[in-house]
Order: C-alpha cells, then sequence, then structure tokens
C-alpha cells in the first residue's frame, strides 16, 4: 500500500484524462468508450483505452490496456502502490485483472448499476459463468489428462 494519497483536484484530474482517453478511442473506432490511467505517486504510469475493435482482441478492454502499458512502464506486473482510474465500473474481468496486478485502489466514474440494461445483464452474466463449475459452463472445459508433458498436467513437482 502506497502512503501518498491524491488531493480532490488530482483525482478530478487522473479522471479526466480516463474520460479523455475513453472518447479518444471510441472516437478513432477503436473499441467501446472506456478509458483508464494508471496512477504511482501522483504520476500517471500508465494509460490506455478499449482496443477490443482494432485488436480484435476481447481482453482489450482500458482497464487492461492501462494495466498492460503501467506494467510495461514500470517493469513489473505487480502495481502495488498504484491506483487505476476509469471512466466506467471494471467487469469482472478487468476485476481479476486488477486482482492480479495488486493494485491499492480503483476510482471510477460511471457505475454498471443504472447504466445500461446490456452492461448490468452481461456483468451478470460473466460472474455468473465464472463461479459455474467449469464442467457446467455456457462454454464448457473438459479436463485432458496426458501422460507426457509432467509440467502441463500437474505443478504438484514444479
Ligand atoms: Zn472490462
Amino acid at each position: 500500500m502506497s502512503t501518498y494519497a491524491p488531493t480532490k483536484e488530482e483525482k478530478e484530474r487522473f479522471m479526466s484524462r480516463a474520460i479523455e482517453l475513453s472518447a479518444e478511442g471510441a472516437f478513432k473506432g477503436h473499441g467501446g468508450p472506456y478509458g483508464a490511467v494508471v496512477v504511482k505517486n501522483g504520476k500517471i504510469v500508465g494509460e490506455g483505452y478499449n482496443r477490443v475493435l482494432v485488436d480484435c482482441d476481447p481482453s482489450a478492454h482500458g482497464e487492461v490496456v492501462a494495466i498492460r502499458n503501467a506494467g510495461k512502464n514500470l517493469g513489473t506486473f505487480e502495481l502495488t502502490g498504484c491506483s487505476l482510474y476509469t471512466n466506467f465500473e471494471p467487469c469482472p474481468m478487468c476485476g481479476a485483472t486488477i486482482w492480479w496486478s495488486k493494485l491499492d485502489r480503483v476510482y471510477y466514474a460511471q457505475p454498471v448499476k443504472g447504466s445500461t440494461v446490456h452492461h448490468e445483464e452481461n456483468q451478470a452474466q460473466v460472474l455468473n459463468f465464472v463461479v459455474t463449475p467449469i464442467d457446467k459452463r455456457s462454454i464448457p472445459g473438459d479436463r485432458l489428462r496426458v501422460k507426457q508433458g509432467r509440467h502441463l498436467t500437474s505443478l504438484k513437482n514444479i
């Protein structure tokens, strides 16, 4: 955890940049109107916007793009001491990325609840998908047991 605490003006400035990025990406047709910045000790260390369309990448949400950018810039996958500013409440995939990156805090502008039925339904469906046992999901997973390549079938001996 960082001891750095942003002022109200700093929070507004970082959120304004996230909103600016969301508009930039949407205007360019690169993806939906979602932008994000990663901040460390009062400085933007990563930023991005939704690039799902331009990159043909369903995981290229604004938050993920900003986190990837921050990781590259800082030379680490752990973003402890950093905060994320995003114009929209993170979806479950971005939430998981936030968890894995060990960010300190997330600031968001628009909550999912009360935004659109589309967003609320997507959020509920993705959450339901990941908590459903893998073999019961709408896109089911089948475990494959392979005799060779122990590193792929068992991580116990690593
Ligand atoms: Zn997302």
